[in-house]
């Protein structure tokens, strides 16, 4: 295999057999330890530079199976492999998955018992470990690495590189200390990686950690197993159920822009019958731990949170992400519908937009940015140009008409080569182009002109729909020639519009807390009908995707079909288990291999080991019960077993 960016080097070729013969060895060794039939593309090309000691910078989306990438070459490779991670629950599900899989792995943090971490050090010592995760701090401690060295440290990896870019959107001044490491330890190679792939981050992450002559690896930016739609949003709680109910009680994330509105919701959906719990930065930190438990033990089913919740929760099933207002950017858009579907089965995620989002997102950048210059940080005012361009950006996504994935991939500077996705609401045919969009668009520019491009969207709409407000009686409005011209549309669908003109380009918007709109140049054109356009509206209830993903996944896969009672027999024995375990049920086996289960329903341990997802590890130690399980359901007894 040829890596990218690789020179050709003298006295390479001569180690490329070893080399392939490793990447065998350890190929079967990650198939009896993980279950994984392989490996995937990337994976395989960042191991083998990592076998030849070369450093690598590892850019794969959520889900792309970053950890592989250092876990696999610290199975085979003698020594100790230090992973560096800037969070405990991230260590916390990493630690606890390898040792599910029988590989010895622990971690330093703060948060352990004093017996627990004098454990972890004889096991350092006596060089037991294979893999120690360390946060920045630790690992910097005075003659914590010369000890490591002592150990037998032969690979490190830095995990969330970009926490150490300015240019990233999660800086941590600890991770700007790592930067020496390069130069403290020369002989030991490192492997940076990260999902946030903006060029710029890019090269500061190998430039600040001092890579030496790395392999970059970028890795493809679409998520074809997420489904996109973004519809306008008319009544929030129903919208949200309803999506929430094609699911099932599988597990999701609401996305809002205010804590206020987090509690509101979550009451409102468990009004419903959804066990849903509210998750913002206001709340207590044991609340908020208890809540994040909560929902990984699947206690909880969906959580309505401000942008607070997220990193570190790695709960692969997660089968839809619902955004109740517009993002701030792109890149926290595609990061926070990224935290859907990691296990690489089908999941949705839903914005529910307004044209009102964009100016309260608006208003507030630029009351923070005043405050910020009148507390004496002037750079502030450079900020907000950049950041109201991330929003319009964002607002340009929400209301066009292009292809959702195609959109996301090519922002973050790749190229889109596909005719469609078949996953996305413009792809998938869900948004009707509307009769006569031309005229449409022109009697609603030529309204905006006739209200002398001093009023807002609400206005405007009140106008063309007729209205008989007292507003429109006392400004004369109600004598325009546009009054009632769109008589025939819901006002909501009128506002729709006029958001889409807004983010097509046609329509602007001036001022702070009383936005008004005015045409631009492409406005005027479209109003001349020299320019083109097509408005839309959402055609039909969106086609739901079926309700588990996994077993819809499991039927696509061609195997014997589902037996839907004895998937959920299985969760209720996973849930049981990990509840005895003190971990996560995902960490014992995903959705995909219970899938498996209760397709194949195997009778033996080989059959058993067989499945997708299954290592010898856990077919020795979870075999047994959930063999059992699937016998009993089929002899036709439910009860738990002892
Ligand atoms: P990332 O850290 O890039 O978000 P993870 O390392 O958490 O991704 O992996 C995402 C999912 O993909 C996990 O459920 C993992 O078990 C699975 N996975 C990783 N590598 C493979 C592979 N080679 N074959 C099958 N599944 C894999």
């Amino acid at each position: 295999i040829r890596l990218a960016g690789e020179s050709d080097r003298a006295g390479e070729s001569d180690r490329a057999g070893g080399i392939e013969a490793r990447l065998a060895e350890l190929t079967d060794r990650v198939r009896r330890t993980f279950g994984f039939e392989g490996l995937r593309p990337m994976q395989a090309r960042a191991i083998e530079a990592a076998l030849q000691d070369r450093d690598v910078l590892v850019v794969l989306p959520t889900g792309g199976g970053k950890s592989l990438c250092y876990q696999a070459p610290a199975l085979v490779r003698p020594g100790l492999t230090v992973v560096v991670s800037p969070l405990i629950a991230l260590m916390k599900d990493q630690v606890g998955g390898l040792t599910q899989n029988g590989v010895a792995a622990a971690m330093l943090t703060s948060a352990q018992e004093s017996d627990e971490l004098r454990e972890v050090h004889r096991d350092l010592d006596a060089g037991r470990l294979r893999l120690l995760f360390v946060s920045p701090e630790r690992l910097l401690r005075e003659g914590f690495l010369d000890r490591l060295r002592r150990v037998g440290m032969q690979a490190l990896a830095i995990d969330e590189a970009h926490c150490i870019s300015h240019w990233g959107h999660d800086f941590r001044p600890e991770y700007r200390q790592l930067g020496d490491l390069r130069e403290r330890c020369p002989e030991v190679p490192i492997m940076a990686l990260t999902a946030t792939a903006t060029p710029r981050v890019r090269e500061d992450i190998a430039s600040a950690l001092g890579l030496r002559d790395a392999v970059h690896l970028v890795g493809d930016f679409d998520r074809p197993n997420l489904t996109y739609r973004i519809l306008p949003r008319t009544d929030l709680v129903r919208q949200v159920h309803e999506v929430i109910r094609r699911h099932g009680s599988a597990a999701g994330i609401v996305y809002c822009m205010r804590r206020r509105e987090t509690e509101s919701l979550a009451r409102a959906l468990a009004g419903k019958g959804v066990r849903a719990q509210p998750y913002h930065a206001g709340l207590a930190s044991e609340e908020r731990a208890r809540i994040q438990d909560d929902f990984l033990a699947e206690r909880t089913d969906v959580i309505v949170a401000t942008v607070a919740f997220g990193m570190g929760i790695d709960r692969p099933d997660v089968r839809f992400v619902i955004h109740a207002g517009l993002p701030k950017g792109i890149e926290q858009y595609s990061q926070e519908t990224g935290r859907a579907g990691r296990d690489g089965l089908p999941a949705e995620c839903v914005l529910l937009a307004s044209g009102a989002d964009y100016h309260t997102w608006r208003s507030l950048l630029e009351r923070s940015a005043e405050e910020a210059e009148a507390a004496g940080r002037p750079e502030a005012r450079a900020e907000l140009g950049p950041a109201i361009q991330r929003l319009g950006e964002m607002w340009g996504l929400a209301g066009g008409a292009a292809c959702r994935h195609r959109v996301l991939v090519e922002y973050f500077g790749q190229e889109w080569t596909r005719e469609s996705c078949d996953a996305c609401d413009v792809c998938l045919g869900e948004l009707a182009a509307v009769e006569e969009s031309a005229v449409v668009a022109q009697k609603i520019l030529s309204c905006v002109v006739r209200c002398g491009q001093r009023y807002g969207a609400a206005h405007v709409a009140d106008v063309l729909r007729g209205a008989r407000t007292q507003r429109l009686r006392s400004s004369g409005h109600d004598q325009l020639s546009t009054y009632g011209l769109l008589r025939d549309h819901p006002t909501r669908e009128i506002r729709a519009f006029i958001d889409q003109l807004v983010a097509g380009g046609h329509l602007g918007v001036t001022g702070g807390n009383y936005p008004t709109l005015h045409l631009t140049r492409s406005g005027v054109e479209v109003m001349r009908a020299e320019r083109e356009i097509t408005l839309l509206r959402p055609r039909q209830a969106p086609r739901p995707p079926g309700r588990g993903g996994a077993l819809e996944s499991a039927r696509a896969e061609g195997g014997p079909p589902v037996d839907a009672g004895l998937f959920e027999h299985l969760r209720g024995l996973r849930r049981r288990m990990a509840r005895e375990r003190g971990v996560p049920p995902y960490l014992l086996f995903g959705d995909r291999t219970l899938a498996l289960m209760a397709s194949y329903k195997p009778r033996t341990r080989e059959e058993f080991l067989a499945l997708k997802g299954v290592g010898e590890r856990k077919a020795t130690d979870l075999g047994p019960a959930f063999l059992g399980a699937i016998a009993e359901y089929l002899d036709g007894s439910c009860e738990p077993r002892a």
